[in-house]
């Protein structure tokens, strides 16, 4: 029997050893690129693995471990997370799921091509050619407002090549970027883009035509080591929020509750579970105006099993984590706010919180309790809080809690609290 085992075990073996001798030495082109850079990739039937060392230096990545996990810095600062073994990564705070996981072999990192996409932001093209692969960046691209000016930005993970030509009649401005793909999918965020196209050319090129104000100056810059171009531009729409000392931070709300868990029944037979993310949803939209990046648990009526609240927040990365709940009790005269924290670096957060929904909603002060029987607050790596933003079990505040208006409050209160906490985290870093 044991003989039996071994030669199975032995083959189980050669075989392993042959499956990773399926290596294979490959040119590699990235974008435009004239040299090919030699690579030996191996793969299997479902995904061809690529070397990640020789990525870096033309991506300009900066590649660093950090507790298990790895972390990609690229220059135009975006953040991503993935560990060997893993279908799980985090791309600039949210998850990505990958179709196979990224492995390392023996001491070497091996991307899937897969997983090239959304983690480095270049698609393979296809090959006739078996020894070839050619790899071309994706566009990423923002229209923002910035200090009373509109601002376009175009990025890509390789320094941009484009030519400039001038249109008149109407005014416009053309750009043609070379082996620069634009893909409506991915990247692409910011306001609504008025006044602009951006179309896909052949060769893997991708064409950006902008009608000119007919007043004011134009003003193009390249930054992150010509892998960014800016296009200035006077801006006559509405100025949004300044960004604030929140800009940038990473903030995860959870509305408690959700799906087969309707959390508590209100005075007139309403479901928690619903004000939580009306309120959530709302401060999620407000935060977002405020340039704080948002991270939701769920968004829509979807059930999440204990403790998977926290983990997100902490898989994400997030800075801070806020929870958003309603209290409720057997009789109806328990009223009020009450916010919870766990942890000392938390208090400060919860009580920015809890002042600026007691002070908006104008409930009963409930007060600030430590607690450690909350797995949301316990569990979490970064500041958090829970707030039962009132008693939905008292009459008053149920009726309140339902109408649009003080839900819109709560919400506003809640982007107040994070805001008024951030500014005083910078305030007291500087
Ligand atoms: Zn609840």
């Amino acid at each position: 029997m044991l003989k039996h085992y071994l030669l199975v075990w032995m083959l189980l073996l050669l075989f392993t050893l042959l499956s990773i001798e399926a290596a294979q030495a490959e040119k590699l082109y990235i974008g435009g690129q004239m040299e090919p850079i030699e690579i030996t990739t191996y793969g299997d039937d479902n995904d061809t693995f690529l070397p990640l060392a020789p990525l870096l230096k033309p991506l300009g990545l900066r590649l660093e471990k950090v507790e298990g996990s790895f972390k990609l810095t690229a220059p135009q600062g975006r953040v991503v997370y993935f560990s060997p073994g893993s279908t799980r990564a985090t791309v600039d705070h949210a998850f990505e799921d990958l179709d196979t996981a990224p492995v390392m072999v023996e001491g070497r990192l091996y991307l899937p091509e897969s997983t090239l996409e959304s983690l480095l932001m270049l698609r393979p093209l296809e090959s006739d050619d078996e020894e070839t692969i050619r790899l071309m960046p994706l566009l990423v691209f923002r229209d923002e407002h910035l200090a009373g000016r509109r601002v376009i930005s175009v990025r890509s993970p390789l320094p941009l090549h484009y030519r400039k030509t001038m249109l008149a009649t109407p005014p416009r401005a053309c750009f043609d970027f070379s082996d620069l793909l634009f893909d409506e999918d991915t990247g692409n965020s910011g306001d609504v883009h008025e006044q602009l196209r951006l179309s896909r050319q052949p060769d893997h090129s991708t064409r950006l035509v902008l009608d000119l104000p007919k007043t004011g100056a134009v003003r193009i810059g390249m930054a992150d080591g010509g892998r960014k171009l800016m296009i200035s531009l006077p801006d006559t729409r509405p100025v949004a929020t300044p960004a604030s000392h929140a800009s940038g931070k990473v903030v995860m709300l959870d509305a408690g509750h959700g799906g087969k868990d309707p959390g508590s029944a209100g005075a007139d037979g309403c479901e928690e579970k619903t004000i939580n993310l009306d309120v959530v949803l709302r401060a999620a939209k407000l935060l977002h105006a405020r340039k704080v990046k948002v991270l939701l648990t769920r968004e829509g009526d979807t059930y999440l099993d204990d403790d998977a609240q926290a983990e997100k927040a902490n898989a994400a990365h997030a800075d801070l984590f806020v929870i958003i709940h309603c209290n409720a009790w057997d009789t109806p005269e328990p009223c009020g706010t009450r916010t919870y924290y766990y942890s000392t670096q938390s208090k400060r957060l919860a009580d920015a919180i809890h002042r600026a929904v007691v002070k908006k909603l104008g409930f009963e002060d409930g007060g600030v309790h430590q607690d450690d029987l909350v797995p949301e607050i316990y569990d979490t790596e970064m500041p958090s809080s829970l707030t039962e933003l009132g008693f939905i079990t008292n009459p008053d505040e149920c009726k309140l809690l339902n109408t649009p208006a003080i839900r819109q409050k709560a919400a506003e209160a809640i982007a107040d609290g994070i805001c008024a906490y951030l500014a005083k985290i910078a305030d007291d870093e500087e």
